[in-house]
């Protein structure tokens, strides 16, 4: 397969981890005779150091001619300490996501049995659990109307959703249930907001069409309480932009460390694959940043935009094999680990290269 993929490595600890995801994608490459070219692009802080914009129209179109983009992060400490900063590089990721229709966001929440004393959740409960996440991305309150009231003491965002946002991003979650375990749990308000009840009346015709998934609805409250309850009576879980946002967030507790979470954004054209861990400027250059969320976000990309389902299995095993070998990296170790099994970011790459 002869495949064009775009590196936009960002800011903070971006360029360390998504190098190694481009590793993987080139291991996998050679084994299974794949032909990948690669081009990079800027975004966040450096492309406004560089070209004063977050998101250049060169990185766009390169976007745009790619078959899918491999991203790091963005975001620097001189912006978050300066809300009134008119130029942001969150901006570069916003635009981003309009520009190229990124209306689904995938979360896969799922714990790698090694690291289940990781989470602040009790093995019990957890062992097991996997959900994959559809939190809709370019709707709801986030890009409705907003403004503050003539006194400036009133403020106001709008929420808003239309039959056909909410068509698509359904269509998306019963078609991936029905390669998983057929269950869709549908997440809303209905009780109190209009545009929940018109989510779940699109939702319900919806499942219509997919007699052999099951289809349940669920409050965001309720869901809120049953992701810590018990996370596996969950398959498939698709919900409007806010709620998404908070829940996946609750998720990922689930899985014990930012550093494992890989995350994709995809719409009808070119699909985005990133983890869901930011710049961490903490960490930044100190050679420490776990890689395996990129490395995990490089598995979504060969699974969703290539249909790669082999190639992006070889790579999650790779991970589960590193783990069982009881390798970690900082932010997954813990007092048992004994120290020469802790690894930087290139040792812990190169494990799962040799793994794959
Ligand atoms: P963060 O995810 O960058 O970091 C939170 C904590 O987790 C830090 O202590 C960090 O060291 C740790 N961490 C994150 N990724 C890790 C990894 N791979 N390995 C080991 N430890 C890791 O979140 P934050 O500190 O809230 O935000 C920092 C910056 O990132 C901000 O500017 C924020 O706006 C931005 N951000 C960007 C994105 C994105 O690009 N999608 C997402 C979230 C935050």
């Amino acid at each position: 397969m002869n495949k064009k993929i775009l590196i936009v490595p960002g800011d903070g600890i971006g360029p360390e981890v998504t190098a190694v995801g481009k590793k993987v994608l080139d291991k996998i490459a050679e084994k299974f005779g794949h032909q990948f070219s690669y081009d990079e692009a800027l975004i966040g802080h450096v492309a406004i150091e560089a070209t004063g914009l977050p998101l250049p129209d060169e990185t766009l179109t390169k976007m745009k001619a790619s078959d899918a983009v491999l991203f790091g992060a963005v975001g620097h400490p001189k912006y978050d300490n300066d809300p009134s900063a008119k130029v942001r590089p969150e901006q570069g990721l916003l635009k981003m996501r309009k520009e190229l229709g990124l209306y689904a966001n995938l979360r896969p929440i799922k714990l790698f049995d090694e690291l289940l004393d990781a989470s602040s959740i009790k093995p019990e409960i957890l062992k097991g659990a996997d959900i994959l996440f559809f939190r809709e991305l370019t709707g709801d309150i986030y890009f409705g109307d907003k403004g503050r009231k003539n006194d400036g003491d009133t403020a106001y965002d709008v929420a808003e959703y239309s039959r056909y946002e909410v068509e698509r991003i359904a269509r998306k979650a019963f078609d991936a249930a029905r390669t998983r375990n057929k269950k869709v749990c549908s997440v809303d308000k209905a009780n109190v907001l209009e545009t929940s009840r018109l989510w779940r009346e699109v939702v319900q015709k919806i499942a219509l069409e997919y007699p052999d998934v099951e289809i349940e609805h669920q409050f965001v409250d309720a869901t809120a309480m049953l992701l810590i309850k018990d996370p596996k009576r969950f398959d498939v879980v698709v919900t409007a932009n806010l709620f998404g946002d908070i829940l996946t967030d609750e998720a990922s507790q689930i899985a014990g460390s930012m550093g494992m979470l890989a995350s994709a954004s995809i719409g009808d054209g070119t699909g985005v694959y990133e983890p869901i861990h930011g710049s961490a400027h903490d960490i930044t250059g100190k050679g420490v940043a776990n890689p395996l969320a990129s490395v995990l976000s490089a598995a979504l990309l060969l699974d969703i935009s290539f249909g790669l389902k082999a190639e992006s299995e070889a790579v999650i095993n790779a991970v589960d094999l590193v783990l069982k070998a009881g390798f970690r990296t900082r932010d997954i170790a813990d007092a048992s680990t004994p120290a020469n099994m802790i690894l930087g970011t290139e040792a812990m790459g190169a494990e799962v290269l040799s793994r794959i």
